[in-house]
Formats: structure tokens, sequence, C-alpha cells
């Protein structure tokens, strides 16, 4: 291409850019799509992988520790999430994202816990069949759709988890902590599993913007790795809407 040709594309593209129509066609551009880099790291990256293995492991060597240490390990409970915590349900995210449907209106998510097959996060078989081994109870407390527990009760079974019971299972009803205060009559809750703050304490569930809650995960810090343990999960939650942060270069 010459010069002069080259130096007339670029104008009628700058044209074309700066104009009104352009503006209001480039804003259509699927908004979906800018979930994409997160969603890959989440389905496909071996990192991700080997964060959900090493906290599965982490988790377990915590679980021996308490069980040594307990005086009555038969009352024993662990307290796990279900999505992005057991079951990765990014399959899901992305045929949303992919037809430029915002998967955050969870107006599809009904569907997918009844016809969805998701699978299981890295070490989450081994690590609920050795608390099972060891005699821990294991509830799954979980704020999918109770309407759709017998779907979801397939699924957990289907996936071979274990302890998978109506009264293990404890889905959307009552608040976490509620259902958390529920098991507690009945068992000592020693450690709690979640991708999300509130599967962990009820102080995370409010509507706080994303600084005030670091500030929470601070004062809590001992807790973390302790007896609360918290996956990874790039693909949905209460800060996506959190500004950024720029360098402002001097
Ligand atoms: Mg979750």
């Amino acid at each position: 291409m010459k010069k002069q040709s080259l130096l007339f594309s670029a104008l009628v593209a700058a044209s074309l850019l700066s104009s009104p129509s352009f503006a209001a066609q480039s804003s259509n551009i699927c908004q979906a799509k800018s979930y994409e880099m997160a969603l890959r790291y989440q389905q496909q990256s071996a990192e991700i992988a080997a964060l959900q293995l090493q906290t599965y492991h982490f988790a377990e060597q915590r679980l021996a520790t308490i069980i040594e240490k307990s005086k009555a390990p038969q009352k024993l409970a662990v307290v796990m999430d279900l999505d992005e915590t057991v079951l990765d349900n990014s399959p899901l995210l992305v045929r949303d994202m992919q037809n430029c449907h915002d998967y955050t209106s969870w107006d599809t998510w009904s569907d997918w816990e009844r016809k969805g097959n998701p699978n299981l996060i890295p070490g989450a078989k081994e690590f609920t069949q050795y608390a099972n081994q060891q005699g821990v109870a294991i509830f799954y407390v979980s704020d999918r759709y109770n309407e759709n527990k017998a779907y979801t009760l397939k699924t957990l079974a289907a996936l071979g988890l274990p302890q998978v019971k109506e009264d293990h299972v404890l889905l959307y009803g009552t608040s976490k902590e509620e259902r958390r205060n529920s098991i507690s009559k009945h068992h000592k809750i020693v450690m709690l599993m979640g991708d999300s703050l509130p599967d962990v304490s009820a102080q995370f569930k409010n509507k706080k913007d994303t600084q005030y809650n670091r500030d929470l995960v601070e004062k809590n810090r001992q807790h973390f790795g302790e007896d609360w343990i918290i996956f990874p999960n790039a693909s949905y939650g209460a800060w996506t809407k959190a500004p950024l942060t720029t360098w402002q270069e001097k």
C-alpha cells in the first residue's frame, strides 16, 4: 500500500472511531466478554488447579491436627460451600459469556442446577473422603435453590462425594449463619470452607466496599488457614464492581 493511501485509510479510521455512531456501536459490543480473561483463568489455568489442590492439601493437614487434639472427634464437623469450592460451574458461565449474556444476572442458574453437569474442584473428593474416613461430619451449606435440592443431591452423589444426605446438604432458605448455628446444636464446627467470605462468617455479609471487607479480613487474619479456608474464584463475587487503582505517573 502506498503512503498516501495509508494516510487516507488512517484518516477514515480516525473519523469513524470518533463518530457518534461508532461510539454507540462500540458500547453495544458484548459487555459480558469482559469476563473472558477471568473465566479463562478460573477454568483453564493450571495455576488455579494447583491453588485448589494446595488449599485442600493444607485443609487436610489442618483437619488431621484438629482431630488429633480433639477429645470428642465424633462430634467434629466441617462446613463446606458448594459452588466454586466443591463444584466447578465454569461451563455455564462460559456459555453465557459466549452468548453475550451477563451471567451475574443469575437467570440461567436454576436451569444449570437442574440440568447442568458441574465438575469437581481439584482436591474436593480426596478431602471429603479423608474427613469421612476420619468420622468427621460434612455439611454442605450452599445458597443453591432449595426447590432444586433433589437435583443438587443427585449431582453431588453422581460425583461420588460422601455424606450426601438430606440433612447434610443445607440449601438457601435461612441465612448461612442460621444454618451454621443449627449444625452447632449437635456438632462442633471446626472448619469452614468457601470461595466467598460470607461462607465463613456473617460479618462479611454486608453491602460495604471491598476496602471495608479487606480491613475485616485483616482483623480476622488469625482465622485464615486455621478454621477458615478460602478458595480462589475469579469469575464472580462481591468485588466485581470495585473501582480499580491506577498508576499516576509524575
Ligand atoms: Mg461458592
